[in-house]
Formats: structure tokens, sequence, C-alpha cells
């Protein structure tokens, strides 16, 4: 490698092993003289792309922030007053800048290993607990992607719940006051599953027919408070279930959906804390009353015990999850919004019940104060029952209006030449109220008089009454509670986090530093376009980017995570064939070893899931491909492959996989997830795939953020440009089905990506993935020794990363891959990849990121544990009473005057010497998954339970 180093070039920050010595230590342990010597039998030829990166020379940090400033004073910040889904906010400083702008929090995992992650747990419970308080049903998820599709998962739950005889295959009906995103999503979703959707005014009465489920919106788009009692009982005589869309801070003032007898309640918690970010990221949420939580989407903290006895927290029903159903999956959700979830349940416990309950009341207060105004000055309000949003008829003058707002610095929302709306949130001021009633042609504000809640509506109930909710609310309580959370968890910024598939980098302080700037942080989604150029001219540069980077022909940033990309590129594939005349074509190929949101979304995209065969070595098996080819000739839709493979190894035959699907007619989705292993090297545009999506969260530098936010692009070949994601809220017939909510998805993360694509620059990223090829193969010939290595390409060499299987280990001491993650704990690791996509093994990746000192203390644990394996092979102990099975080792439990183990305490607590000055304790002990599931408790428990 040609190292072009001057004291300031970014990649050798971002890049771990970047000194000679330690690149030549690496070398040799795997066998080779030169880093690309290895790289050059790794990457087979067949992909190897020809040319170099044609990107712009990389920057420094100094430079690319004051490129961000740019770009940033391009956009202009409003007063947004737009509202439609989207409500200004204060994210509390002490939330900012501990929580969203901490990397404790932020570079942490989704919670597979719970003992290690009883902080974030706690956080999200607490956001569980806040939710099904304020909706009043019993079980909440902690957290869906944004309200729109958190709208359309109600709606496919109410399809799979619904056991009426005549009611459940009957049509979904939607109120016309849903947000116009969200009828535009729900459509998108059920024209590719082929079931009815009509929109009605439901405040006449229900339509005729047969109907599954029925969404009503509380307050409706217009603003509109109306109560649903009615409609919701006769939805219930006729065999329909019901949900409610509802705004989270409109319910400490009115009365729940779960009051009114409602089945499902969804929203986005947006507007508790999380800033408006051009459209996300969001956390939308989803509550279900008793009875439907086993077939509730997304993920659900639960309590159960520890070894102990103690109580702890850890994800419910986590072999439901999902993405582990494949083809019987009903939702493909994986990538969540932890972080945006857990900002908003610390809003909750920074504000309390009170808090919020005041908050609300100004809002409303203001509201009505403008109400008034407005009709005193003979405007016509197409509500006089609302919470936060009117909506003014303006006959012929909505333009002039919103112009005159705009003079003034305020956004306002044109809903067409006729009529206007207002959203006031917690940051209105009385000078904005008397600014819009003046736009509006009306005096200044004075009190407001009249429009109170109708009485059926006004919520009579308490929620947040738990002790989370109201007791840390001096700033040094909460700054405490954030902390001792945080100290909990291992997180990136204490360990490295060797998981395969999830690519777990260098999360860079200079990349993250633009996402707060309130010129990207405050602007609203649908703000008129001449006041985004900065944020477009980022999005655009960015979509370049990656379409240089992958091959493609187009890029689109709007899928908010994988899950989203795959489903997006799936519509893309499906609209394609139908635009040919090939309806039949619905059979997508699978490997058995794909990642399980492959097939999950595949079954949203309408598809029927046929799995192909994996061969002894680990790639594709070609007879069973050809076979289930032919079997399925004229329905081929495509087949969805990963690549590298989720094996690890770069299969040297992948043009000829692609090659005999296209032959058939079918199209080649590759998943992107493993582009670490190709940025620079090889281009899935170029060897044979049409369309792909990427994980921004993975490759690009977004922090994972314990479980969200993600960003999901899909790329694809110019066939396929037309059925691109299209614009939710546009009604213009351009692209394809719309796939999330804003046009943009969560683009207030993109600074992020952005800014690392300019700091590394062309060579930069190629020298990253050269450096990942290196890190993992370095780790494959150190343990392979120890814990064979299960797959292997060229040269016996992995990718980025490699799978260890411990099966013989298993089936010969009990020793299971289970344990030896729970033992990693205790020398302060984060888990590999646990028995994904092989069960019965560990898949690391170490990520170019880390430095070899910090490769090699993994090393020596795994080491060392294998050596505890042996103790359990020579009989020192039985695998039950082994630190093994034992793990991971609390303090408690070391420093217990009645040990009683087969092992001392020191080899518990301080396997090996250098632990005695940096120790991570975990909270908990081993977590007994099942009796939590027998038993699922998903809100916060009473305190007592913890007194131990
Ligand atoms: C992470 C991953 C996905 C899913 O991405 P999300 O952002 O979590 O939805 C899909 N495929 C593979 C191979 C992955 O590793």
């Amino acid at each position: 490698m040609t190292v072009q180093s001057t004291p300031t070039a970014f990649a050798d920050r971002h890049i771990g092993a970047r000194r000679q010595a330690d690149v030549d230590t690496m070398l040799k342990a795997i066998g080779y003289d030169s880093v690309d010597g290895l790289v050059d039998v790794a990457v087979p030829d067949s992909i190897r792309q020809d040319t170099a990166l044609k990107l712009q020379d990389a920057l420094t940090e100094v430079q690319v922030l004051a490129e961000l400033r740019k770009l940033a004073s391009k956009n202009k910040t409003a007063v947004q007053m737009i509202g439609q889904g989207y409500y200004d906010t204060v994210t509390p400083p002490v939330i900012r800048r501990n929580i969203l702008e901490a990397p404790a929090w932020y570079t942490a995992y989704t919670p597979y290993q719970p003992e290690i992650s009883q902080g974030r747990l706690e956080a999200l419970l607490n956001f569980q607990t806040m939710v099904q308080d304020l909706t009043g049903l019993p079980v909440a998820n902690a957290s869906l992607l944004d309200e729109a599709t958190a709208v359309a998962e109600a709606v496919l739950l109410m399809r799979r719940a619904n056991k009426n005889k005549t009611a459940k295959d009957g049509k979904t009906v939607l109120d016309t006051d849903l947000l116009p995103q969200t009828i535009a999503i729900v459509k998108g979703r059920a024209e590719a599953l082929g079931f009815e959707v009509e929109v009605a005014d439901l405040s006449a009465g229900l339509p005729d027919g047969d109907i599954n489920g029925v969404v009503l919106q509380q307050p409706g788009a217009s603003g509109r408070v109306f109560d649903h009692s009615g409609v919701i009982s006769d939805a219930k005589e006729r065999g329909a279930l019901v949900t409610v869309a509802a705004d989270l801070l409109a319910l400490t003032l009115i009365t729940p959906p779960g009051e009114q007898g409602a089945d499902i309640a969804v929203g986005t918690a947006q507007r508790f804390g999380v800033p408006l970010f051009f459209g996300g990221p969001h956390a939308a949420y989803m509550a279900v009353r008793e009875g439907m939580e086993r077939t509730l989407p997304g993920r659900i903290v639960g309590v159960s015990k520890d070894n102990a006895g103690v109580p702890a927290y850890r994800l419910a029903l986590q072999t439901r999850e999902q993405h582990i159903r494949r083809e019987k999956a009903t939702s493909n959700i994986c990538t969540a919004q932890a972080l945006l979830a857990i900002v908003a349940s610390m809003y909750a416990v920074y504000h309390g019940p009170e808090g919020l309950k005041a908050i609300a009341e100004t809002v409303h207060g203001h509201a009505r104060t403008l109400a008034t105004a407005l009709q005193k000055a003979g405007r016509e309000l197409v509500s006089d029952s609302f919470f936060d949003t009117l909506t003014v008829r303006v006959p012929g003058k909505a333009e002039k209006v919103i112009a005159a707002a705009e003079a003034r610095g305020i956004n306002l929302r044109i809903i067409d030449a006729d009529t206007v709306g207002v959203s006031v949130d917690e940051t209105t001021t009385p000078e904005v109220l008397s600014s819009v009633a003046v736009a509006f042609g009306a005096g200044p504000v004075g009190d407001a008089s009249g429009f109170e809640l109708p009485a059926d509506v006004v919520r009579t109930s308490d929620f947040l009454q738990h002790p989370v909710f109201n007791t840390h609310r001096s700033e040094t309580q909460l700054l405490r509670y954030i902390r001792k959370l945080s100290d909990r968890d291992l997180a990136l910024d204490r360990t490295m986090i060797p998981l395969g598939s999830c690519t777990m980098k260098l999360n860079a302080t200079a990349e993250m530093e633009a996402i707060s700037w309130p010129e990207f942080a405050s602007i609203h989604p649908f703000a008129p376009d001449h006041q985004t150029a900065g944020w477009r001219e980022l999005i655009e540069d960015l979509e370049a980017d990656l379409t240089e980077i992958t091959g493609y022909d187009q890029v689109s940033i709007q899928p908010n995570a994988g899950s989203q990309g795959e489903l997006a590129g799936l519509l893309a594939i499906r609209g394609y064939h139908l635009s040919n005349g090939d309806e039949q074509r619905n059979v997508c190929l699978i490997p058995a070893s794909a990642h399980g949101t492959n097939a999950a979304s595949a079954v949203l995209a309408g598809m029927k899931v046929v799995v192909v065969a994996t061969a002894s070595d680990g790639t594709i098996d070609h007879d069973d491909l050809k076979a289930k080819i032919e079997a399925n000739k004229d329905a081929l839709s495509c087949i969805m492959i990963t690549y590298p493979s989720t094996h690890g190894v770069y299969d040297a035959d992948v043009r000829e996989v692609c090659d005999a699907v296209h032959e058939a007619g079918g199209q080649v989705y590759v998943d992107g997830a493993n582009l670490n292993a190709l940025v620079g090297l090889a281009q899935p545009g170029k060897f044979g795939g049409d369309v792909s999506h990427l994980n921004l969260h993975k490759t690009f530098c977004i922090p994972h953020g314990g479980g969200g936010p993600g960003v999901g692009p899909v790329a694809a070949k110019a066939h396929l440009a037309p059925f691109m994601p299209g614009d939710a809220n546009s009604d213009s017939s351009e692209g394809g089905v719309a796939i999330s909510a804003s046009r943009f998805g969560s683009a207030g993360v993109l600074p992020i990506s952005w800014a690392y694509v300019k700091l590394m620059g062309g060579q930069g990223l190629t020298e990253a993935t050269k450096s990942a090829l290196l890190a993992a193969n370095y780790v494959a010939s150190r343990l392979d020794e120890h814990f064979p290595i299960l797959y292997t390409g060229e040269g016996g060499l992995v990718a980025h990363e490699c799978i260890l299987d411990l099966r013989e280990l298993t089936a010969r001491t009990g020793v299971t891959a289970e344990d030896v993650a729970k033992r990693l704990i205790d020398f302060g690791f984060h888990a590999p990849t646990l028995a994904f996509p092989v069960a019965g093994t560990l898949m690391v990746e170490p990520t170019e990121s880390e430095d070899l000192a910090e490769i090699d203390r993994f090393i020596e644990a795994m080491i060392t544990i294998r050596a505890e394996i042996e103790q359990v092979a020579t009989g020192d102990f039985t695998v039950e009473k082994s630190p093994l099975r034992n793990a991971p080792h609390t303090a408690a439990a070391v420093v217990n005057s009645a040990w009683d183990r087969d092992y001392p305490r020191e080899q518990a607590a301080f396997p090996v010497h250098h632990l005695k000055q940096d120790k991570y304790f975990p909270p908990v002990g081993r977590i007994d998954g099942a009796a939590g599931d027998r038993n699922l408790v998903c809100s916060c428990p009473p305190l007592t339970d913890f007194e131990n």
C-alpha cells in the first residue's frame, strides 16, 4: 500500500493498523509479503474493478467541516409550522449532549447481548412504558421506522390477526383525515400484496362491504380532534379491527385510543425532543391490546431474571424475532430507531407527566389564541375542535398567505389553493402567533376564547406514574441517571465490537458534528425547495458518490434501513417485470444462508420465496440453483444474493450465478450489507447485479445507535431507475412505490456518510477495504488452530469476516458458542455474531478501524477461552461448573464469601492480567431467556423488584 501520510490525513486515523510494522506483523501471520498481494489472491479476478474510484481527493477534518458549514449555510432555517406529522421541539441540552451526541449511546449495538446492554434496555423499556401509558394499551414495542410505515405495519398486523370469518378477507379502510404520506405508503404496500384499500370519510360512518380493519388519526391531518368511540364500536360490531394513529403529546390531554376500544395505536415520538432532521430519523411507535403481543412487529424489551435471580432486562420473544422467521416473517424490520426512541423516552423522564401536560396545554392554548384571532377576522376554520393544528379556508389566497408568512420567517402548510394549515408546537411564541395572524390578514393575537376540547374526548386517566418519570427532575440527577445507564453497557467507545455482518467501525467525531447544527437539524421535510438547497446538494452529492462506488446508474437514499432498501429494490424489480407484461414473475430465489430480512422483504414485496441450497464449501449449490431456475422458469422474478456471501468469502463464480438468472429472464438483487469488503475493489453494478441496497450504518459510518438509526440506500441499473422510490408526498407519478414517509428518509444522519467519503477519498476508501481484509485474515490465521475457520475462499483466505466453527468442540465438551460469547464479556468484549449464518458458530468482523493491539487483545481472550474449554475436556471442571457456563461474572458473584465454584475467583474476574486495571463488570449475570418469554413483562417493573 502506498500511503500518502500527512499529519492530518484522516485515513490514518480511521484505519487502525496503519503503522508499517503492524501491517508487517499481520501479513507475516497470514503468510503474505504485501497487502496488495493478499488482496489479489482473496478477491477473484472475475469481479475486480480495473479503475480506481473517481471521487474527490481526500479532505482533512478541518476542510470537511468547512465544506459542511458551506452546505449548511445554503439551507434557510425558519419557524416550522407546517406540521403534517413533523413538529419543532426542544431537545433538552442535557439529553442532546449526553445521549444524541454521546458515543457511549450512539456507538452501541442492538441489545442482543442483554448482559452488556442493561442501560439501553432500561431506556427502551421506559420508551415502551411511556407509549403504553399515553396510548392506553398494554404492550408497546421499542420503535419502528417512521409513522407512515408504522401504519402500514399495523394494517398488516390487522390482516393477520383478524380471525372473523366474514371480515378477515375484507378491505382495509383508511380515514380521509390520515396524513397524506401515510395513505400513500399503505396503498403502495397493499398493491404489492394484493389487498383492497378504500379511503373514506369515517366521520360519516363506515362504508359498505366486509372490512378487515380501519385506520383513524387523532388528531386528524386537518388538525381535527374527533371522538372516535362511535366509529370504533361500529367497526367492532362488523368484525373489523381498529388502528388509531395518534400524537403522543395530544394524548396527554385527549382520551387515549386504548380507552376508546382501539386494538392498535401507532405514531411518531419525534416531537418528544427529536429534531426535525429534514424528515428523519425519528422513532415511530406501536402499541397493541392484550392478546396481540406475539404478533407485534419490531423489538420488545421484557424483564427476566439472571442466574442469581436478579431481575434483568432483555429483548423478549427474541427467537421469534421477525428476521429469524424468514419467509414466515410478517415484517422485515431489523434496524429500527433505538437512539431516537431513547431520546424520546428521556424527554419524558426529563419533563415527567406534569411537564408533558403543561407543554400540551401551552400548545393547545396557543392554537386556541390563534384560532380566536383568525375567527375574529372572519377566517373560516375547517374544525373548531383541535389540539395544535388549524386548517384555515382562505379562498384563492393560500399562496399569498404562505408568502406573507414566509416573509416573516415562518413556514405554513399549503394544502390547496384555498386552504392553509398551521401547526403550533413547543417552541411557538406569542410573537410568532401574531405574525401568523397578520399573514392571514388578521390583527395581532389577544386572548383565547372558546375552542376548548369537547368534554367527551378529554383525558381523565393518569399516565407516567412510575418513579422513573417522577424522580430525575434536577439536571444533576438526570445527568447521573443517563451516565449510570450508559456505564452499564459496552459500546464501541470501550471495546471492539467484532460483529460479523454488522461492520461496527469507527464513527468519527468529525463525521458526527454537523448533524445537530440547526441549519441541518431544524429543517422541516416539507419546507419549500428554495430553503433546502444545501440539504439537496449534500444528498445529490452523496448519491453520486455511492453510484460511483457501487457501479450502478442511480441511487436513492430514501430507505431508512437495510430492510427498507431491500423492499425498495424488490419492488423496483416487481415494477420492471409488470411494465414488461410479466405479471407471473413472482418467485424470488434466496440462498439458505441469507440474512433473514431478505426473505421477509420478498414476502412483503408480494413474492414467493424459493430457497437455494448451500454447497459444502459454503457457496451456492449450482445444481440446486439450476433445478430451482428450471422449476420456476416462467415465474422467476429474481435471485437475492449477498456478496461477499454471509459466509464471509468471495464466491469466484458469482458471475455465473448472475448469468444463469439473467438467462432465465430474472433479475439479480445483490444484498450490499457486506460492501465493506468491496469498496474500491469491485462493484456489484458491474459484476452482475441489477439492484442492491447498502447499509450506511455499516459501511459508511453512521453509528448503530443501539439498534438504529440506519440508512439503506437502494442502487440500481438504468432499466430499474423508473421504479426507484417515489415521493409519498407528491402527486406526481414520477418514480415507483414510496418506501418512507419523507422523500429523503433519515436525511438527518446523511452528513455522517457524506463526511466519511470526503475524508477518505477514493484511495482512502480502497485502503480501508484492504485493511478490513487484512484484519479479518489476521484474525482467521491466528485463531484457526484454536477454532477452525468454517469457510475460506481462494488461497484459504476469507473476505472481511470469518466464521469460527465451535460445533466439534460443543459436541466434545458441551461448551457452546453462546458460552464463549458470554465469557468474552468477562474480558470486556462484545461478542461476535452468534449463530448467524450457521448455528453453533461465531462470526468475527474486526473492520479496518481496529488497531493491532485491540485485535491482539481479542485473540488473546479467545485463546484463553479455548484453554478453558480444554479444562472442561480434561475434567478440571464440568461444563455446568465451568467459568464458561457461569459467565459473565458480576462483581457481586465474585465478591461473595460463599464462593463455591470449581475455579478460582481470579480466573472468574481476571482471566488475563491486564483486566486488573481495566475491568468491566456486567450489572447482571447470565440471563434466562425462556423465563422472560413465559411471563412477558414489558413495562417498567416496580423499583422494589431491583432492590437486591
Ligand atoms: C444488516 C443486514 C441486513 C439488514 O439491514 P438493516 O438495516 O438491519 O435492516 C440485511 N442483510 C445483511 C446481510 C445484513 O448484514
